[in-house]
């Protein structure tokens, strides 16, 4: 059964669960032929994810998710076909990993004070020594038995008002893009749809996207409904913005949607894979 490109995934060299060589091995499984792999703030795990893919036959999207602050809240904007030797873009993420590891002691500092103590080392532990995510601290809250699931424990621990929640700054919304952009590839609003921001808000997030030089929206994502995916594709058409998709894939054990599950592009959209050229891009499923 041919799939839809699945342009958004996440291996252990951020928070996924699975080595980018067994993610795509996973995916192709699934079915699906054309992948791109997006690991947050790092292009650690590209050149594995390359070299399964041409095993196995697939197209590879070298990609990413670039943590950003816009208006006061994070929102994630994806790059798909980087650069990954791109000076500018490397410097980039290195800046929010340097964030990113300052935070992390802070959530273990903040945690420790708040009666939960040692959780740095052992989200490090998970991390494997590389970058660390509030996911890992979700697993080691739960592996220490402070939780009994990942999705409650990031409402109990790891949001704004809770013990292990750090506020700080991402990237700016313009230089999240400008990187994507000076690395060549295009850039995409992540999972639009997660933001709790009113209709008007996400229309200036849009605008704004536009405006810095952002080309598509993921109107197809794991964490959608069909409400949301339909919604988010008239956005797409009033801005002209592309539309991309991706299962968000992080874990085996706890999918958002497996892999080579997602619903076909809304009409009216144009598919951010259009022009691209693919070896393995079959028909989408019909309608
Ligand atoms: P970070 O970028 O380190 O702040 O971590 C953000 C990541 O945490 C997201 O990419 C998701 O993988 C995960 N995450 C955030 N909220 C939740 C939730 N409610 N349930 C499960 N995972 C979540
Ligand atoms: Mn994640
Ligand atoms: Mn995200
Ligand atoms: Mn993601």
């Amino acid at each position: 059964m041919p799939t839809s490109p699945d342009l958004h995934s996440h291996s252990t060299a951020s928070d996924g669960c699975l080595a980018p060589a067994r993610l795509l091995e996973r995916a192709y499984q699934h079915g699906v032929r054309v992948m791109a792999l997006t690991d947050h703030d790092t292009l650690e795990g590209l050149p594995e994810g390359q070299a399964s893919a041409d095993a196995l036959g697939m197209d590879f999207i070298s990609g990413v998710e670039i943590s950003v602050t816009w208006n006061g809240g994070t929102v994630h904007i994806v790059g798909l076909g980087v650069d990954q030797e791109n000076t500018e873009l490397n410097q980039g993420l290195a800046s929010l990993r340097a964030f990113r590891d300052w935070r992390a002691e802070e959530i273990g500092h903040r945690l420790q004070r708040s009666g939960y103590p040692g959780l740095f080392e052992r989200a490090r532990a998970l991390s494997n020594g590389r970058l660390i995510s509030r996911t890992h601290f979700a697993r080691a809250l739960v592996e220490s038995g402070h939780a009994d699931s990942v999705a409650g424990v990031f409402r109990r621990f790891l949001v704004r008002g809770k013990p292990g929640h750090v506020a700080g700054e991402w990237a700016s919304l313009e230089d999240a893009v400008c990187w994507i952009r000076a690395a060549g590839g295009q850039a995409v609003i992540a999972h639009p749809a997660r933001y709790r921001m009113t209709r008007t808000r996400l229309r200036k997030l849009f605008a704004a996207f536009v405006d810095a030089g952002g080309v598509a929206l993921e109107v197809i994502s794991g964490s959608h409904n069909r409400d949301e995916t339909f919604t988010m594709a008239a956005h797409a058409r009033d801005f002209g913005l592309l539309g991309s998709a991706g299962s968000d894939f992080h874990d085996p054990a706890n999918p958002w949607i497996e892999m080579g599950r997602l619903p076909a592009m809304p009409g009216g959209v144009r598919p951010i894979w259009h022009d691209w050229e693919l070896q393995g891009l079959q028909e989408t499923a019909a309608h």
